[in-house]
């Protein structure tokens, strides 16, 4: 059921890591002068510390591997092999076994974030239209609900293509057939022939999630090019196993990319944004002048820390398929309870039923319970939703606290 992803003991793990640095360059034993790179500065972080032994990251960290470019095609920096084999592992593991793609058949490396990742599909399909049919950059535009993060607005502004919403219900927040009709001819009317969909796998404020085939319904009908990147920044680390029907994955032809965010629902550090393609398309974002890397720059970070892969890996590792199923389970089981009691209490809210986060209207939150309780607000100027994530320190008992004073209001 599961190709790639093994749960593995902390042992297995230790001896799988400390192999991957030594497969990587030592500027200490070997004679490597040649790159603008070291270990961390020796003053500050100590390299023979004596809990390093047991630390395969903070080790990974001090050895400061750099993963420019990306691994799973073509040639890589020879330098960082070790490291680099990891990341191809874990793209590997989020490619087949949590988005059903085919083995080896996708491409993909550890961006610094969901941001990033978004940009990277829309900048690969932007080329693609211009590459493949000459389309100009008033002919292109990226489609995706209002809910949307605000990541595909900044790609619009860089990549000098326009953003059209698709407006979606305001108590369901769902977009429909006919919202998607309006948008596509509200595009089509200011000469847009090329579409670039970002499907939603639950959205930052409210944990939606677009029903990918009204998209492809409405764009097939409109003989219009498209091309699907989905965005499970927040998602892609929980709704796979929430929902065991789930049409976001690679099984869907219709479906190139995904980003997912291990630094959200997986509790990765900073600097962990998951981008996933098909083969055969990141070659439209090759930047042949980066001649001084091996196997050139398909990406559009440049030098990125290997250790953040590391990271990543080592979580999937110890959790194990079935732990990770269970985690998500327990925030499911935890989420429908707050549901429950607020349901109880007369209390409005927005909750997809396999997503985490609870939407409150702001007629139920006061000033005060917002900013004891940290719950965030859709418009910092004018709320009107305030929002709770079911994150694993999220508990019952905390629940409970926010639970009185929402009562008492
Ligand atoms: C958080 C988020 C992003 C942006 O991710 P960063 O890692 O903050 O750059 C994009 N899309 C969605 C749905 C998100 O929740």
């Amino acid at each position: 059921m599961y190709q790639y992803w093994k749960k593995k003991s902390q042992e297995e793990i230790n001896n799988t890591i400390f192999k991957a640095l030594k497969a990587n360059i030592n500027y200490e034993e070997q004679v490597i002068i040649g790159l603008p790179a070291s270990f961390l500065d020796e003053k500050v972080f100590n390299q023979d510390a004596s809990f390093l032994k047991e630390a395969p990251f903070i080790s990974t960290l001090a050895q400061n591997p750099n993963h420019i470019g990306c691994h799973t095609l073509g040639k890589s920096e020879p330098f960082f092999a070790g490291t680099q084999k990891i990341e191809q592992e874990l793209i590997e593991i989020c490619a087949v076994d949590i988005l059903k793609g085919e083995a080896q058949q996708q491409d993909g490396y550890v961006a610094s974030g969901g941001t990033e990742a978004n940009i990277q599909a829309i900048w690969v399909y932007r080329n693609y239209f211009k590459n493949k049919f000459k389309a100009s950059l008033n002919e292109i535009c990226i489609l995706c609900s209002a809910d949307s993060h605000y990541s595909m607005n900044k790609a619009g502004n860089l990549l000098c293509i326009d953003v059209e919403n698709v407006g979606v219900s305001k108590e369901g927040r769902s977009i429909s057939t006919a919202s998607i009709e309006l948008a596509v001819n509200q595009a089509k009317k200011k000469g847009k022939k090329y579409f670039i969909v970002v499907c939603n796998m639950m959205t930052t404020m409210f944990g939606s999630v677009d029903d990918v085939d009204l998209y492809v319904d409405v764009l097939g009908a409109s003989g219009c090019e498209f091309m699907i990147h989905v965005d499970g920044a927040y998602g892609g680390f929980y709704y796979p196993f929430s929902e065991k029907n789930n049409k976001l994955t690679f099984q869907n032809k219709n479906i190139s990319s995904f980003t997912l965010d291990a630094h959200k629902m997986a509790q990765a550090p900073y600097g962990t944004g998951i981008f996933i393609i098909r083969k055969g398309l990141i070659q439209h974002t090759n930047t042949q002048e980066a001649s001084y890397v091996e196997g050139e720059d398909f990406t559009l970070i440049g030098s990125r820390s290997g250790a953040n892969a590391v990271a990543v890996w080592m979580i999937l590792s110890k959790n194990g398929p079935f732990g990770w199923q269970e985690k998500i389970f327990i925030l499911q089981k935890r989420a429908s309870w707050m549901c429950e009691q607020l349901d109880s209490l007369n209390i409005e809210f927005y909750r997809h039923p396999f997503s985490n986060i609870i939407t409150i209207k702001k007629e139920f939150v006061t000033d005060e319970i917002a900013t004891k309780f940290g719950l965030v607000p859709d418009n910092h100027h004018k709320p009107n939703w305030f929002k709770i994530v079911i994150m694993e320190h999220v508990t019952i008992e905390k629940l409970m606290l926010l639970l009185e004073d929402l009562k008492a209001n």
